[in-house]
């Protein structure tokens, strides 16, 4: 059975795109086959993989608002872009959140459009933008799990109500059977006293509602490989210390109930 796992936190930087690419890489190098679905009119996932969105004319968007009704486009997916499958975005996704207000069965829109393809794959990964809007309940109700990215930083604990929230709407409507795989704290600077305090306070909180993977700390590297283009583990840069924590992470992602 396919999981998918919509990448999700309503606030920007806390590394949701980064965890997408890295998590998914990991997952590829362990046999898995991999979709990645970039579903932010940042488009952030497709430029990490080296796309430059600005070029592309098929998307994510032309998938879920077909611009012309009797050619109903299936999803764009460009095959074996560093070990996995990507479906990229552009710029021209922040059109979708106006347009599909007035769609049918709008909030099904992903869910549809995965379904054919969806049996090519053991982990299909939808790497959210930041917002609760519409771009992301689609996503929410597409997926079996969603993986929250969260920064180690005191106002963290504050979003987490709202984006809590929106799970369990769209588990009540649409999606019961949505599950938290759990809270991975991020950005963590292992030197600093009050990133140590805050990660604690999230580890307390947090485990009262979903597993808290080990932290990704701070590391340049991280940052350095978005700008090349490619996952971490495929930079000439050296961080075993970051890849062993992406693998253990696609190891207990491997092992989700
Ligand atoms: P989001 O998708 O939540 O907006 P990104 O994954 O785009 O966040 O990350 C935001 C920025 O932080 C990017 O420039 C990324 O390269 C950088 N970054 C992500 N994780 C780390 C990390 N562990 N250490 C340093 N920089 C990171
Ligand atoms: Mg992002």
């Amino acid at each position: 059975m396919t999981k998918i796992i919509a990448l999700f936190n309503q606030a920007g930087g806390v590394a949701k795109t980064t965890v997408t690419q890295n998590l998914g890489y990991h997952l590829s190098l362990r046999q898995h086959r991999v979709l990645l679905v970039d579903i932010d009119p940042q488009a952030s996932l497709t430029s990490f993989m080296g796309l430059e969105p600005a070029d592309l004319d098929q998307t994510i968007y032309t998938a879920l608002v077909p611009q012309n009704e009797s050619t109903e486009e299936g999803l764009p997916i460009h095959k074996s872009v560093h070990g996995m499958d990507l479906v990229p975005a552009n710029i021209l996704l922040a059109n979708a959140e106006q347009e599909l207000i007035f769609a049918e069965l709008r909030e099904l829109r992903l869910q549809q459009v995965l379904a054919p393809i969806q049996q090519d794959y053991d982990y299909i990964l939808i790497d959210c933008p930041p917002s609760l809007g519409i771009l992301s309940q689609i996503s929410l109700v597409a997926a079996n799990y969603v993986l929250v990215p969260i920064q180690c930083q005191f106002k963290a604990l504050k979003g987490t109500d709202s984006l809590l929230n929106t799970v369990a709407r769209v588990r009540k409507r649409l999606n019961p059977q949505l599950k938290i795989a759990g809270f991975l704290p991020t950005l963590f600077a292992t030197s600093n006293n009050l990133d140590k305090q805050t990660l604690v306070s999230l580890q307390q909180q947090l485990t009262q509602i979903a597993e808290v993977f080990p932290p990704i700390p701070r590391a340049t590297a991280l940052a350095e490989a978005s700008a090349f283009g490619k996952p971490l583990a495929l930079c000439p840069i050296k961080a075993p210390h970051i890849l062993k924590l992406f693998d253990e992470l696609a190891l207990s992602i491997e092992t989700l109930p």
